[in-house]
């Protein structure tokens, strides 16, 4: 009876979060620009009546009763999900109401600020937002760290990839970039390296959304439970049972960007739509085991499904009958070897495979310095361009392309760059798991069928959501602790032969 009595408390506050995150969903894509002001008063009341529901002394209560009934019984699920609904409920506790307001109020404002200052090229006029949003994390660390003389980074990092820190970061993340460096170095001295026709193509908007409605849906999304719309940061938002939002941008001269969009949220959304959320409403069984996971879910179809050869050998055709014949004199060869060109650059979201993982240790470098008071938010710009120049040789000519490009410290979001490599590092490890179990599977992706993976998926992560934490699913899926060697063997093996170097 009381895990019953929990459920249902859990299902309510499950349900209001949802309507803020739909307040959310619909500040980023619909939203009338005047609005910016009042929604984020919506959104803060919002989340801080889920707050005060999430941290009612009474749910505590019920949450203990629970662990009693459930002492002497053996139910592995019932006890993993009391396990994490004790772990939110503890978190929760520690923050103060007050701060979790300011800081939902703080981040409206720093994302409206962001936008501008993004637009004009006006860093000094995003500091002052900045500053406060450090400042505010900052406070929101010490409540969360374990002790005063934790790292609060780690408490930060937490909340995105529940049992990392930044010292196990930096062990996978120092032989990657090891490795990552020269790997680069060597295609960039390729006598043959591939040749930039396919992106120079112009292709009408209108054709791309459809290209990307029809990818999206050959992947496995349900668009009977999802919408597939237009942002300027493509995301996606799992609301709750049957809605599974996505979107994606669209620019004329860039067609790979867009579709390279499209199929990452659409590879967080197979995640979504396939967490038991009818089953489990608003318990951690139904919630996705850390971003880190998350973003494997969504690099993978990305990569190593968007930008493999077998992809194209189906793709290529479905291209030409959607986006035109422009792209009718390519062969599937000269389209992979396109979609897999590396190139440092200056943005992140349009960096290649191998050069996108420098753009993150970069910002995680960055922003830990940032929350450990070693970095001032003004001499950010330096930094930033400082080390755009040493890691990628490349100089960013204004903010707006340099430290103003990400939304995320706008938001106050710090410690969730990390998760991106983490989710490229995970892909790679389960990728070549899923290659042992299903040896079809290239063959199955030449012919346009993606079910066969999508099964794999929902059968060996999808289902179980916050069974067990990312570290551990990481061990039963794929037998091992997370490694940095699989992502560099998977880039080796594929960008080598493609530049034809050694
Ligand atoms: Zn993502």
């Amino acid at each position: 009876m009381s895990y019953e009595a929990l459920t249902s408390r859990l299902r309510e506050i499950g349900t209001l979060h949802s309507v803020q995150r739909l307040l959310g969903w619909d500040q980023e894509v619909m939203m009338p620009p005047a609005a910016a002001r009042f929604r984020g008063e919506e959104i803060a009341l919002l989340a801080s009546l889920v707050h005060e529901k999430a941290t009612d002394p009474a749910l505590g209560d019920l949450i203990e009763a629970a662990e009693d009934a459930l002492r002497n019984e053996e139910d592995e699920l019932r006890s993993a999900n009391l396990r994490e609904i004790r772990r939110d409920y503890e978190k929760a506790r520690k923050l103060p109401r007050e701060l979790v307001a300011e800081l939902s109020l703080a981040g409206s404002e720093g994302l409206e600020a962001w936008r501008e200052a993004r637009k004009s090229n006006d860093f000094p006029g995003f500091l002052p937002f900045l500053e406060r949003l450090l400042d505010l994390s900052r406070r929101k660390a010490e409540h969360l760290a374990p002790s005063s003389d934790a790292d609060l980074y780690d408490a930060l990092l937490d909340e995105y990839e529940p049992g990392m820190t930044g010292g196990r970061v930096e062990t996978l993340f120092r032989p990657l970039r090891e490795a990552l460096v020269p790997l680069i170095a060597r295609l960039a001295d390729s006598e043959h390296p591939p040749p930039n026709t396919v992106h120079e193509l112009r292709i009408p908007v209108p054709e791309q959304v459809r290209f990307s409605r029809r990818v999206a849906g050959r992947l496995g999304y349900d668009f009977q439970a999802g919408r597939l719309d237009t942002s300027t940061h493509p995301f996606t938002e799992g609301l709750g049972p049957g809605d599974t939002r996505i979107t994606s941008r669209y620019q004329d001269h860039h067609f790979a960007d867009a579709l390279g969009s499209t199929m990452h949220e659409a590879g967080h959304a197979l995640y979504e739509q396939g967490l038991p959320k009818e089953e489990y409403p608003g318990q951690p069984l139904s919630e996705a085991a850390g971003l880190g996971i998350h973003e494997s879910q969504s690099r993978m179809w990305e990569n190593q499904v968007g930008r493999s050869r077998e992809f194209w050998v189906w793709a290529l055709p479905v291209a030409v009958e959607i986006l035109g014949e422009a792209l009718a004199p390519f062969t599937v060869d000269e389209i992979y070897r396109a979609m897999n060109r590396v190139e440092p650059s200056l943005i992140r979201v349009e960096a290649d495979e191998a050069t996108y993982n420098l753009h993150i240790m970069l910002r995680f470098d960055l922003e830990r310095a940032l929350i450990a008071g070693d970095l001032l938010p003004a001499d950010l710009p330096a930094a930033w361009n400082e080390r755009m120049r040493s890691d990628l040789g490349v100089d960013p000519p204004d903010d707006a392309r340099g430290c103003l490009q990400d939304i995320h410290w706008s938001m106050g979001a710090f410690g969730y760059f990390p998760t991106y490599t983490l989710g490229n590092l995970y892909a790679a490890q389960i990728w070549e798991t899923i290659l042992q179990d299903l040896p079809d599977l290239p063959s199955e992706m030449s012919r346009g069928e993606f079910g066969g993976l999508l099964a794999w998926l929902r059968e060996k992560i999808h289902r179980h959501g916050r069974r067990w934490p990312a570290a551990e699913l990481c061990r039963k899926v794929t037998g091992r602790p997370l490694d940095f060697e699989p992502l560099v063997k998977y880039l080796e093996g594929k960008l080598a032969p493609i530049y034809g170097v050694k």
